[in-house]
């Protein structure tokens, strides 16, 4: 081919283990630290320099529900994150905001998490290319400051939200809507001080129509999640649509940041001129990345769907079941895409005490005997992706991905031939919740 290099090396395997995690997100922290606390040797990657993901790289204000009604779902790794959240930063919890995110304490909680774990980890250090032999991962490539090496282990998760790992090693992979690949659009979030929350004006949507007809905005966008408050004073935002981004494609990403940029700068005007309580609200910092909803489903042995949610779905090798909503953000800038998120939002949500199953077939990925996903990245269609995407769900996903890669790297099997009677007795002895698995 005309303008190409070829680009051949040998490299290092500087690390060997029976578990190697790709990103420090919920799920990867989730995975990485269940699968070391059953005693395994575990290495992960993070291409940032802390843990956390989108909740710290993307400013993420807050977690959605942990539970369903009174059912705490994301027992386990979640329920560890959340009660020590509550105990170190109870002034970030009230209610206003009862699931805020004090994103500094997030670093630490995963920082301690990790480390007492025994699980080893490299910030700073990202997956680029996957070695596979008839369909098994035989090592991965890395890449960080030192050059490029291998890693090589026995099993294999996918945390990386995009799927990574995954579409490297050649896995099937679908991207946004089936027929036109539109995906859910971007927004930066950001960190602001100077609110007043005892004068807060709510709904905050309240005038955006007289902001449109002043041409406060660029764009006429009706999509307002809001501000948190994170606790007295500051204030965490989910303000703002980019769209027709492509969270794994740099170019994409890097015109997303400069527009979304831009783009906080409407939002302050129309917080402090047209609502009350937010008329000193300044800008603390805004994302090092914008926050991306949606991009690579890796396809599993099993695809969640739609009718799984409507059918409040059951499954002999359950791993946990969750409840949120479903959840997707137009793609399109236009008032039919607002209408039709508005509609599934009201439509697609389970009354208190409601929740689906999730199976462990979900997380093997199709074709290839060590290797699961977990995260924002599973085996769904996109109702489900939306809905299964946020942070308690991930929780769920990544341990359970965490504890099948330490039982198959123990016993020596294919990931979908591990005994899941042995995943669900162990997630269980965690205080997981699976009410259709026998003790
Ligand atoms: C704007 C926005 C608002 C949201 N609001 C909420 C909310 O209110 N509540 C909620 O619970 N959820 C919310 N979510 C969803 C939620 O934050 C994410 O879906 C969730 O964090 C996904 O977790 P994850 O572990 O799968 O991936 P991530 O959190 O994305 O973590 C993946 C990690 O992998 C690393 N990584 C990526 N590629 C590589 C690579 N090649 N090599 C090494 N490391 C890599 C990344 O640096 C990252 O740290 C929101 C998301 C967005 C974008």
């Amino acid at each position: 081919m005309a303008n190409e290099v070829l680009y051949s090396k040998a490299i290092p395997v500087t690390h060997e283990a029976d578990v190697f995690v790709a990103g420090g997100g919920p799920a990867g922290v989730a995975a990485a630290v269940y699968a070391a606390r059953m005693g395994k040797k575990v290495y992960l990657v993070e291409a940032s320099g802390s843990f956390g993901g989108a909740a710290t790289t993307m400013l993420i204000p807050a977690f959605m529900q942990f539970s369903s009604d009174d059912i705490f779902l994301a027992e386990g790794i979640g329920r560890e994150v959340h009660t020590y959240l509550k105990t170190k930063a109870p002034e970030c919890y009230s209610r206003y905001c009862p699931n805020s995110i004090p994103v500094e304490i997030l670093k630490l909680c995963y920082d301690e998490m990790m480390t007492e774990s025994g699980a080893s980890f490299s910030f700073f250090t990202s997956v680029l290319d996957v070695i596979v032999r008839d369909g098994k991962i035989d090592a991965v490539i890395c890449s960080s400051k030192q050059g490029i090496f291998a890693v090589k282990a026995k099993m294999y998760i996918d945390c990386t939200g995009d799927g990574d790992l995954s579409y490297l090693a050649g896995a099937e992979c679908r991207k946004g809507d089936d027929e036109t690949g539109e995906m859910m659009a971007a927004t930066l979030c950001a960190l602001w001080e100077g609110t007043d929350f005892s004068r807060a004006t709510q709904p905050q949507r309240a005038f955006l129509e007289d902001a449109f007809r002043d041409n406060v905005f660029t764009n006429i966008d009706r999509h307002l999640p809001g501000m948190w408050r994170i606790k007295d004073g500051v204030t965490g935002s989910n303000v703002g649509h980019i769209y027709d981004v492509d969270g794994t494609d740099s170019d994409s990403m890097t015109s997303a940041m400069v527009a979304s940029r831009k783009q906080l700068r409407e939002y302050r005007k129309y917080y402090r001129e047209y609502l009350d309580g937010y008329e000193n609200m300044e800008l603390v910092i805004s994302a090092q990345q914008i926050g991306i909803r949606e991009s690579r489903r890796v396809m599993g042995e099993y695809v969640m769907t739609l009718d799984d949610f409507r059918n409040r779905a059951s499954f002999d090798d359950e791993i946990g079941r969750y409840c949120y909503n479903i959840d997707i953000h137009s793609g399109k800038n236009t008032d039919e895409g607002y209408q039709k998120f508005a509609k599934d939002h009201e439509t697609f949500r389970y009354a208190a005490g409601e929740s689906y199953g999730i199976p462990y077939r979900m997380l093997v990925v199709r074709g290839f005997d060590n290797l699961l996903a977990a995260g924002r990245c599973v085996s769904t269609d996109r109702y489900m992706q939306s809905s299964l995407r946020v942070m308690p769900g991930c929780y769920i996903t990544g341990q359970a991905a965490g504890a099948a890669a330490a039982i198959a790297s123990e016993v020596g099997c294919a990931a979908r031939d591990i005994d899941v009677a042995r995943l669900q007795k162990q997630l269980k002895s965690m205080g997981a919740y699976l009410p259709n698995c026998e003790d």
